[in-house]
């Protein structure tokens, strides 16, 4: 156990793509008295929350908050949708694709896993873990399915294992120049609220997000956006399903409230999430995940490192995965930067263990602490021997000063 005194001072530096630091803000209002969840002055945080994760989501159609992780959503996005058998097509961009996949089949489902063939030569990491989703390999696959046994295309938008955002919009033109059926179903779990997403108007038909990322929250409540087609097909679907069906949950949230007992205090947060979100608006927001992720794309080139994502069409704004030098563990080197520095750097997941390393840039951030951040990671390449080209620190600091914030228009 920690005792008093192994207590750092000052913040820690929670850098991982989730879960993303908490605004104070948020913290305070977790921290109100638990409310009566079949109480009047519920149903007004039940709707006003559900209508403010619309405006996030960009959709006009019904959102699911579950008390769960994003792997709870993950399961709900499925069960509603598919029977026993269905073949759905599934993209490995890396761990968490992954994952979804091993869930799907853990279901009983058939998932095809379209995947980028072959390694990297310069890093020896497989390529389909350093690039997005290929949406053309999707259209080639669906048209080859002519019987329509694929029952939906499953990608995922920000991931979060290695830093890529992959072109959702596109994956929707694929499916419809196919002139196939399937159900579009994406995870924006750490996407939603720091990366663009637009679900009615990239035709997506199940979204599935979590609290810990873009929403600043703690982790425990999950989501799922839906269709008016996803809706339908759930009317059919086979899969067993109870605590996940949507039926329910939709009908009662018409009033505010839930069939089982909501995570209060969770939605107290949502509720000042949202608030500070959309006060702030969405672009505003999309920017400033995009200069923060330019810098530090910036600070990675200046120490000579190479990028995990391979393709800048698709570099993420959420977080940067960051590859090691061969014979370098990257799991050490965070270990070394934590205990030296108090800095929590993400872990590198499946098949890039132990090779590079992930900065989130998320959260309740902004410019001096992403500096701290990097000034950290610095200094820990450094103990560890990495001969570094130039600062990356230097390269940072001239970045956001040659690139001012982006400012919100209605503030
Ligand atoms: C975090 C994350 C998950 C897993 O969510 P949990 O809340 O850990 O269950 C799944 N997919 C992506 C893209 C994520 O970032």
């Amino acid at each position: 156990m920690l005792s008093l005194d192994s207590h750092p001072s000052g913040r820690h530096f929670l850098q991982i793509p989730g879960p993303s630091p908490v605004p104070d803000r948020i913290l305070r209002a977790l921290s109100l008295p638990t409310i009566d969840h079949r109480g009047p002055e519920f149903a007004v945080l039940g709707k006003t929350v559900i209508a403010g994760l619309q405006q996030v989501f960009q959709t006009r159609h019904p959102v699911a908050i579950y008390p769960a992780s994003g792997t709870g959503a993950w399961e709900a996005a499925l069960v509603n949708v598919l029977s026993p058998g269905d073949a759905v097509l599934m993209v490995e961009t890396g761990h968490f694709a992954t994952l979804w996949q091993k869930m799907a089949l853990r279901l009983g489902l058939a998932p095809e896993f379209l995947s980028r063939p072959g390694t990297c030569a310069q890093t020896g990491l497989p390529l389909a873990w350093r690039h997005g989703v290929d949406a053309e390999a999707i259209g080639q696959r669906l048209r080859e399915d002519r019987e329509h046994r694929l029952k939906a295309v499953c990608v995922v938008h920000n991931e979060t294992s290695t830093g890529v955002t992959s072109d959702i919009a596109a994956v929707r033109r694929a499916i419809d120049d196919a002139g196939h059926p399937a159900l579009l179903m994406v995870d924006t779990i750490s996407g939603l609220a720091s990366a663009e997403y637009k679900h009615d108007a990239w035709g997506v038909d199940v979204a599935v997000s979590g609290s810990q990322k873009g929403l600043m929250l703690p982790p425990g409540i999950s989501f799922n956006a839906l269709s008016p087609k996803a809706l339908a097909a759930s009317r059919d679907a086979k899969l067993p399903k109870a605590f996940w069906a949507w039926d329910e949950i939709v009908e009662m949230n018409r009033g505010g409230y839930w069939p089982y007992t909501p995570s209060t205090n969770l939605l107290y947060g949502l509720h000042e999430a949202l608030e500070m979100i959309l006060a702030q608006g969405l672009d505003v927001i999309f920017a400033r995940h995009q200069r923060w992720a330019s810098a530090v794309r910036g600070a990675v080139a200046a120490w000579g490192l190479p990028l995990q994502c391979a393709d800048p069409a698709v570099f993420s704004p959420v977080l940067t995965g960051v590859v090691t030098p061969a014979g370098v563990d990257a799991d050490a080197l965070r270990q070394s930067i934590h205990q030296r520095f108090d800095l929590s750097l993400g872990t590198g997941l499946g098949r890039v263990k132990g090779r590079m390393f992930r900065i989130g840039h998320l959260g309740d951030s902004n410019d001096l602490t992403l500096l701290a951040t990097l000034a950290g990671v610095e200094m820990g390449l450094k103990l560890a021997g990495i001969p570094l080209a130039a600062s990356g620190v230097q390269a940072a600091m001239d970045h956001f000063s040659a690139h001012p914030a982006p400012t919100s228009t209605t503030t």
